[in-house]
């Protein structure tokens, strides 16, 4: 061996550890992909790179930065492919998935009164939370959702199957004036959500909540004692709020004030509080809500098929308050498909607007995302693609005739996509579906629980 060889051959044996030494282990690397990150300059990266590594995004760059800097034992390559930040759904009761197609085309306080309410009474229980809860989870992971808010009746079971499915969720117990099948009473509700909040505290992807369910099914003392407890317990609240005409009206015949006036006047908002609809909102609400750092979720599809009203979108945005897309219940939608509710969130604000300008595909995007994150007090971790944010990802196909051609990637997520387009579904850094295969969940043994369970559905209505 020449003197020159040898150092040649020194320096490679030098060097390969030394590479080796330099780059930084990732559980997980998306490459190649059209990376929308929705980061603090809304950043394009085509093609990007996200290296994940546990439950966290690590880096975000060009393809070769991110083969240069971080070793993984699992790739995706995302070629052709949207790669972007999960869904987050504000406003939903997962469960209702059950009633999907039950009492069609009626207004918000029929559909309730004389469908909703008197089936749940007969229907609902552990094991049908659980059945109906797998479904749209089913549902959710297929359709690209990673975060969903929910507001129902025994949440703790809500809690495990979403946490066995490995989804996160704001998960809301229910508490309501009348009887319902998980509490003879408010202070019963008040004493569940207690021990489910105990029970998942600190918990990595469930966070409990409080759902009062509105000021029309609940007095002024109820709401002052969930408000209580959530701030004991630090934990956010949900709430449906100015939801309808109707409720406004019902809201000045039982509280003499409208549902804003009365919730200010019982210092109801605590640090993290989710307004559901927000429908009936006038100016000097609006700044309200703003003062009182209270999330919005807009929810388009439930309102414009309850024929409840137009949240005023613009008017929350241009006053800073933080405003998420929610689907609610699959039974006022009818499905869970966060794609359509972004679309439904654009277009339905420029029609009332007469404005196309109004709400963008990148507003719409935005709040599908990283707004719905705030909405939920979540917007340091979640909501888009960016180090240190958890790995909440979807990689989105683009292949469809209807995704060609691809000049505008935000454009044909909003406009032009559907929640079957997701191929694969990321949360806390893990893949709970893969090239359309769900991974977490047995879809054929949730279809068929659902399917058994639906009779008890149709034996309530008969
Ligand atoms: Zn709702």
């Amino acid at each position: 061996m020449t003197l020159r060889l040898a150092v040649v051959a020194l320096a490679t044996l030098l060097a390969a550890p030394l590479a080796a030494r330099q780059q930084a282990a990732a559980t997980l690397i998306i490459t190649n992909g059209i990376v929308i990150t929705v980061d603090g300059d809304r950043r394009i990266l085509n093609p990007g790179a996200v290296a994940i590594n546990g439950a966290n995004i690590v880096a975000v760059g060009s393809p070769a930065a991110i083969a240069a800097r971080y070793t993984s034992a699992d790739t995706i390559d995302a070629t052709g492919k949207v790669v972007m930040p999960g869904l987050i759904n504000t406003h939903t009761h997962a469960a209702m998935v059950m009633f999907r197609g039950l009492g069609n085309d009626l207004n918000l306080m029929d559909w309730l009164q004389k469908y909703i309410f008197p089936a749940e009474a007969k229907t609902v229980s552990p094991e049908f939370v659980r059945v109906g809860t797998r479904l749209a989870l089913l549902e959710m992971i297929e359709s690209g959702t990673t975060t969903f808010a929910d507001m129902y009746y025994f949440e703790e079971e809500v809690a495990r199957v979403t946490k066995a499915a490995g989804m996160r969720g704001v998960l809301g117990q229910t508490v309501i004036e009348f009887p319902v099948p998980d509490a003879k009473t408010p202070a019963d509700a008040l004493a569940r959500a207690e021990a489910f909040a105990k029970e998942f505290d600190h918990d990595e992807l469930i966070t409990p909540s409080l759902a009062p369910h509105s000021v029309y099914t609940l007095d002024a003392a109820t709401l002052t004692a969930v408000s209580a407890l959530a701030r004991k317990l630090m934990i956010p609240i949900q709430i449906h709020l100015a939801e309808t005409q109707a409720e406004i009206a019902l809201s000045q015949e039982r509280h003499k004030m409208r549902p804003v006036a009365l919730l200010e006047s019982l210092n109801f908002w605590t640090p993290t509080t989710l307004a559901a609809h927000g429908v009936w909102i006038t100016d000097d609400e609006v700044a309200v809500l703003r003062r009182r750092d209270v999330g919005v979720s807009n929810n388009p599809e439930s309102n414009m098929k309850l024929s409840s009203g137009t949240a005023p979108v613009i008017n929350y945005r241009k006053a800073g308050v933080n405003v998420g897309i929610g689907t609610d219940g699959a039974a006022s939608n009818n499905d869970l498909d966060m794609f359509e509710a972004m679309r439904q969130a654009a277009f339905q604000q420029k029609l009332v607007t007469m404005d196309p300008t109004a709400i963008t595909a990148a507003e719409a995007l935005e709040m599908g995302t990283l707004g719905g994150a705030r909405a939920l007090g979540r917007g340091q971790r979640l909501g888009s693609l960016e180090p240190g944010k958890l790995a909440d990802v979807i990689i989105v196909s683009m292949s469809r005739p209807r995704q060609q051609p691809l000049f505008d990637a935000v454009s044909q997520i909003v406009y032009a996509s559907r929640g079957d387009d997701v191929e694969t579904t990321i949360v806390n850094g893990k893949v709970l579906m893969r090239d359309r295969t769900v991974l977490t969940l047995d879809a054929v043994r949730v279809l068929s629980d659902a399917r058994k369970a639906a009779d008890l559905v149709r034996q309530a209505v008969q």
